[in-house]
């Protein structure tokens, strides 16, 4: 198949592939074609009116891998253009006239036109093994009518075995009698079989079924990360032990995302807290259940308000900051902090969104401290714990930025601040014991201490409830139930908590 220029080697098809693999700024692999003018302008047909996808694109273009990637993406096999025609009627079509012009070109063209015809009949195949329509139809020609005149058997065994429906106009395609001899032979013989299971999109070879239809299965470690980093997802996610698999998502006829699921590739040496294993045993729980029997929006609800339920009376005793409270009243997440293992992306994500929420509260008046004082109690860092650390000395009240006070991190987990030598070696004695442990986090702000305590206190009381659970994800299914709409972004199901 090598020998022709691929669009999966170019930067369009890039931008797609980074934009398609990431939950922050999310693109659908069904957006149209024709954004790319560049590349676009001499393609006939590729117009902003058309609506044509990315796979109309390499159907098109017979560009073999591009049509596995896309597919792979997310692609819709059946999106029709404004002129209703499917990827695989497209194929279908160029496939029709190039054995027409091939009839007719000098031998040099002929030998190029027919490596076109081969790629063309291989995008046909793909299309129709992922279950495409086979029923469709370009210039009044079936799928099937169009195989037949081009005298490919291979495709009209494949079309017959997934249950296009032969017709009256497949039998005058053939001249001689062998061959519509042969032609009803093959139909007979596929009449009363059933059409084969889809085959996974994620090019393994096997079918759906036998594949990520059977459970979810380990995202490739060599793949884009889906945090949107634009990184490798070895030395991204993977790195920080946020483990991402892909699943089959039966409903939407696709491969989606999610942070560990019911598969656990935990890997040796790591250790599950309490917590990752309640969460483990909840997401078995649902998936056994078949799925979450809430939609999106009602979990995401739900665990909102378990959240709030438990932050009410904190507030009123003071020990979690209005600011604090009027921010997770502003954003549809949780900041905990994470010890580093989480997506930096995210966290960003996530620090921007809560800080502009704390600047809106200073911004309201009402509260009589100062913009320091306001910011120290409720903003967060990188890493979505205390943005101005206080000295963690046995103690030492020192206060990053106030007067000369500079924060040194310890050297060897680089997390816990100090704001000399004298500070370090005080505490060293209880920090020896985490540091650079598993269950490490950054500085948090009092407001966090006091609802992870709230927080685990309800764990005890009320073992591995959904809710729960799915507080701890409240972030990634609202982001899950915003962009689940669509149908073209990956969902985030859970994370491991520290
Ligand atoms: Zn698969
Ligand atoms: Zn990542
Ligand atoms: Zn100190
Ligand atoms: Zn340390």
């Amino acid at each position: 198949m090598a020998g022709y220029p691929s669009a999966v080697f170019e930067e369009d098809l890039h931008i797609l592939r980074v934009g398609c693999c990431n939950w922050n700024a999310p693109l659908s692999p069904d957006s149209t074609a024709a954004w790319t003018p560049g590349l676009l302008k001499n393609l006939e047909g590729f117009t902003e009116e058309a609506r044509r996808t990315n796979l109309h694109l390499a159907a098109f273009e017979a560009d073999v891998l591009a049509a596995c990637e896309v597919l792979r993406l997310g692609a819709k096999v059946d999106a029709l253009d404004s002129g209703d025609l499917s990827p695989l009627a497209l194929a279908s079509g160029r496939m029709f006239d190039v054995t027409l012009l091939a009839n007719t070109a000098s031998p040099a063209d002929k030998a190029n036109l027919e490596k076109a015809l081969q790629r063309f009949a291989w995008v046909v195949r793909i299309l129709v093994e992922q279950h495409a329509d086979v029923d469709e139809e370009c210039n009044d020609l079936s799928i099937l009518e169009i195989a037949c005149s081009v005298r490919n058997w291979e495709l009209v065994k494949l079309l017959l075995k997934h249950k296009a429906k032969p017709s009256q106009k497949c039998h005058s395609c053939f001249q001689s009698r062998a061959d519509r001899d042969r032609f009803i032979s093959i139909a007979s013989s596929y009449a009363s079989s059933s059409c084969p299971a889809r085959v996974c999109p994620c090019w393994s070879g096997k079918t759906v079924p036998e594949c990520h239809g059977a459970g979810a299965q380990p995202y490739p470690l060599t793949f884009l990360c889906v945090c949107g980093s634009k990184k490798i997802y070895q030395r991204c996610c993977h790195a920080r032990s946020c483990w991402v698999v892909e699943e089959w998502v039966e409903a939407d006829q696709r491969l989606r995302h999610s942070f560990l699921s019911a598969v656990s590739p935990v890997s040796a040496g790591v250790t599950e807290s309490d917590e990752f294993k309640a969460m483990k045993i909840a997401l078995q729980a649902i998936h056994e259940a078949g799925g979450p029997s809430k939609s999106r929006e009602e979990l995401l609800a739900e665990a909102q308000k378990s959240i709030t339920e438990l932050l009410l009376p904190l507030v009123s005793r003071g020990l979690v900051d209005p600011a604090f409270f009027y921010a997770w009243n502003q954003v549809d997440f949780f900041p905990k902090p994470f010890a580093r293992k989480y997506s930096k992306h995210l966290c960003e994500d996530m620090q921007r969104r809560w800080n502009a929420a704390v600047d809106e509260y200073i911004l309201r008046e009402g509260d009589s401290r100062t913009r320091f004082e306001i910011e120290r109690a409720a903003k967060i860092g990188t890493w979505n714990g205390a943005l101005i650390r206080t000295c963690e000395g046995v103690g030492c009240t020192k206060v990053e930025g106030v007067g000369d006070t500079l924060l040194r991190k310890c050297a060897q987990c680089k997390i816990s601040v100090y704001c000399g030598q004298q500070c370090q070696k005080s505490a060293w004695r209880a920090h020896k014991v985490v540091c650079g442990s598993d269950t490490q986090h950054e500085q948090m702000l009092p407001s966090q201490t006091a609802f992870q305590k709230a927080h685990e206190a309800s764990i005890r009381s009320v073992p591995v409830a959904a809710s729960q659970f799915a507080a701890w994800c409240a972030p990634l299914v609202s982001k899950w139930a915003k962009e689940g709409a669509s149908g073209t972004v990956e969902s985030l199901e859970c994370r491991k908590s520290d």
